[in-house]
């Protein structure tokens, strides 16, 4: 990769910053250049239709996919690249698979399918991670992961089993389990698409409870409720482009773009 405009010299952890990205699948072009900016402590809604780029640009933004062009930013260090001087200009480096992994810590990612360890307890599943990959002590691993537990409501079912808890509980154990690492961002997939509905409510009041305590937050959801109530901004995006972006008064309650409307006709 040759020189790119590179991120602004902004280094407040946990502040996204996502520049012209664009991302192809065989040659198939499904990102067209997207710009964001995550300031830290927000919470982001990203809207869209099925199939408009929403996953993959979450998974670009942890480097789970390696952009085409233009480049993602954390704390005002590039995502999966080194900046190196070159004969007096700047050249990018790919990063080895090792500080890529490093820097994916940075990321706390919660998905649709919850992906618990069915072999391990509520507890060992939060536990799992800063052991193993950050190297923690486990006893102090342990009470934090209790600590995490107890805030997500699940304080008593620590020795659980995933399929011994509902839906909605193991979610709330995935959230725990991506704190646990202490990530800068936490990055949510559609995290109650899977769940029945009357188990949403639990995930989305936990979800809300971590914003409120100023945990940056990228959030894939068709929830127009909780985007109304939690969103700092709401970006709606279509066949791999933001298409329009703001505060939810604005977007969802004001939008500018028939794409915009139409959308949230069918999911209001
Ligand atoms: P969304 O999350 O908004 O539903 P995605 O980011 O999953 O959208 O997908 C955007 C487009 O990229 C879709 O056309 C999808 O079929 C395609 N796509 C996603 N992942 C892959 C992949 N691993 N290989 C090929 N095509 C993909
Ligand atoms: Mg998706």
């Amino acid at each position: 990769m040759t020189a790119v405009e590179l991120p602004t010299t902004d280094t407040r952890p946990g502040r996204v910053e996502v520049h012209g990205v664009h991302k192809s699948y065989a040659g198939v072009e499904v990102l067209h250049g997207v710009d964001l900016v995550v300031e830290p402590g927000t919470v982001t809604v990203v809207l869209g239709p099925s199939g408009s780029g929403k996953s993959t640009l979450l998974r670009s933004i942890n480097h789970l996919e390696k952009v085409d062009r233009g480049f993602v930013a954390l704390d005002g260090e590039l995502v999966g690249y080194r900046r190196k001087p070159h004969r007096g200009r700047e050249r990018l480096h790919e990063l080895q698979e090792k500080e890529v992994l490093r820097q994916r810590t940075r990321f706390g990612f919660v998905f649709q399918s919850f992906n618990l360890f069915p072999h391990l307890t509520a507890l060992d599943n939060v536990v799992e991670a800063p052991v193993s990959a950050q190297g923690r002590g486990r006893r102090e691993v342990e009470a934090e992961a209790r600590e995490l537990l107890a805030r997500v409501g699940l304080a008593g079912r620590e020795g659980a089993y995933p399929r011994q808890l509902s839906g909605g509980q193991q979610q709330r154990v995935a959230i725990a389990r991506a704190l646990a690492m202490r990530p800068a961002v936490l990055l949510f997939d559609e995290p109650t698409s899977a769940l029945d509905p009357e188990l949403v409510g639990e995930v989305l009041a936990v979800m809300e409870d971590l914003a409120r305590s100023g945990t940056t937050m990228i959030v894939v959801t068709h929830e127009i409720g909780f985007a109304r109530e939690v969103a700092d901004q709401v970006v709606f995006m279509d066949e791999g482009r933001v298409v329009e972006q703001g505060p939810p008064e604005q977007v969802i309650d004001a939008p500018q773009h028939d794409r915009t409307r139409a959308f949230l006709a069918r999911v209001l």
